[in-house]
């Protein structure tokens, strides 16, 4: 990635112009003979209320003639050309949306989106193993149902008539095929594996979906309902 001038910290928005050696540091790794290399940065606020790091990282194809030398490797260590991958590892990418942090949604429900949203570029299964048991606490908060295999939770929800719709069932239903849990050996834990990316991506677009019907929509009803009560008892009054 292309290093700008100027750069915008990502934790308090303060544009500040980039300095090597004074809060910019970066550095180039590659083989000798290889055509790969990597690119690390780690950028510090200069903002003296701020003074936090943000970390960067891409890989990418390095011209052949580049290779090994270390002033050839200077001169692309801020641009490199044909990356294959790119990642801020800090602050941490793809957090949960903001919005679902709020009273309505438990805490716990919350924390497991936000895992779920954080791991999906990373590792699509940990991310998937997350949003299901997201899924799991949001499907018992919601309906008071006892905690259960996630199956006969579902069957349960399919059966209590005119409380959820179809469609939200056919979405459990399709979160609940993803990918197979293995356990892993000698303790409890149990881990989904073979998850690709988009499969855990619809599984947190399911959660979101289901988070503002059932957790955020509702609330925002009562609260209408409130301020329309006050206005007729205004009239009245
Ligand atoms: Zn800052």
């Amino acid at each position: 990635m292309k290093i700008e001038n100027i750069r915008k910290c990502p934790y308090c928005g303060y544009m500040y112009r980039v300095v090597p050696g004074q809060n910019a540091y970066s550095n180039m790794f590659s083989a000798p003979k290889g055509s790969v290399g990597i690119h690390s940065s780690v950028f510090v606020c200069p903002h003296i209320a701020c003074g936090k790091t943000e970390v960067t990282v891409e890989a990418g194809f390095t011209p052949a003639s580049n290779a090994g030398k270390a002033a050839e490797r200077q001169k692309v260590s801020h641009d490199l050309a044909n990356s294959f991958f790119s990642a801020r590892l800090l602050p941490l990418e793809a957090c949960g949306k903001q919005e679902f942090k709020t009273a309505e949604v438990p805490e716990t429900v919350f924390h497991d989106y936000d895992q779920a949203c954080r791991l999906l570029k990373a590792s699509p299964c940990a991310s998937a193993t997350y949003a299901r048991r997201c899924l799991q606490g949001m499907v018992r908060k919601k309906f008071k149902l006892k905690p259960g295999k996630f199956q006969n939770e579902i069957k349960t929800l399919a059966s209590m008539n005119g409380t959820i719709r179809q469609e939200v069932v056919d979405a459990l239903e399709s979160v609940r095929k993803i990918g197979k849990f293995r356990a892993m050996p000698e303790d409890d834990v149990k881990v989904l594996v073979g998850v690709n990316y988009d499969e855990a991506r619809q599984t947190i677009e399911v959660i979101e979906a289901l988070l503002f019907d059932w957790f955020l929509a509702p609330a925002e009803r009562e609260k209408r309902a409130g301020a329309l009560k006050a206005i007729i008892e205004g009239k009245k009054g």
